[in-house]
């Protein structure tokens, strides 16, 4: 497993992105597969997931998941859940040490950190949570918790690029009307949505300007999870925490 970003800790900030590599999943999961939900061995994606936690330094019992569904709803949590994971597609917590995941495999990851405040966000946006303003959402709650925009640094992690995420027009139309940034051309000149432009203009929008994204697109890596090229596959993850 490596982090694929260099500036991973600001401020006691932490920022964790992985690739599909150094982990115990079989094909077609190999090898890192940290997704709970998409078919593969659950004792595989329990021992991938304390490998990474390890790796990360972290507690595996401290890092909350998420029932990700394509919304915008945010959970605020204080420590790991019980029984039940909520569908949410954001995370947000005030708790120091608690690490927060968000799963992807095409879809944009979304890391938030305001290291005064002390309050962390993890947030899932695929086209639908663009759209929905899952982004914006996490956002909000991050200030409910006495965040300022202005002091978030954002990380968006590997994703699929705008040159080939390839949707109809009519649904590149819809998307654009929304969040127009996230308009875009496939690098074959058809319709395409570049969910990543649109995350950091509505980032933009809300102040926060301390923002990175990773220059990786998962449809064109052999070594990440793309749901586009493979269908039947692992999912990557995008870790966020303060120092306990
Ligand atoms: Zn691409």
């Amino acid at each position: 497993m490596t982090v694929q970003d260099d500036a991973i800790h600001v401020d006691g900030a932490h920022f964790a992105f992985t690739d599909r590599w150094g982990g115990v999943s079989a094909v077609p999961y190999e090898e890192l597969n940290l997704g709970g939900a998409v078919g593969d061995d659950p004792a595989a994606v329990l021992g991938n997931r304390e490998l990474a936690a390890k790796s990360l330094g972290l507690d595996p019992g401290l890092v909350v998941w998420m029932n990700q569904v394509h919304g915008r709803d945010v959970a605020v949590v204080d420590g790991p859940w019980g029984d039940e994971i909520p569908s949410v597609d954001a995370v947000v917590t005030a708790r120091r040490g608690l690490a927060l995941a968000v799963l992807t495999a095409d879809c944009t990851p979304v890391l938030l950190v305001d290291p005064v405040a002390g309050v962390a966000a993890a947030a899932h946006a695929g086209r639908p949570g663009l759209v929905a303003g899952v982004v914006p959402a996490a956002v909000e709650a991050m200030i409910t918790l006495g965040a300022d925009p202005s002091r978030i640094t954002a990380r968006t992690g590997p994703a699929v690029c705008g040159r080939c995420y390839e949707v109809p027009e009519g649904m590149r139309a819809e998307v654009a009307r929304t969040v127009p940034a996230a308009w875009s051309e496939t690098s074959w000149g058809t319709p395409a949505v570049d969910v990543t432009a649109g995350v950091h203009a509505q980032l933009e929008a809300l102040g926060v300007r301390d923002r990175h994204r990773s220059p990786v697109c998962t449809l064109e890596s052999g070594d990440h999870f793309s749901y586009r090229r493979d269908r039947t596959t692992g999912r990557l993850a995008g870790y966020v925490w303060l120092d306990g």
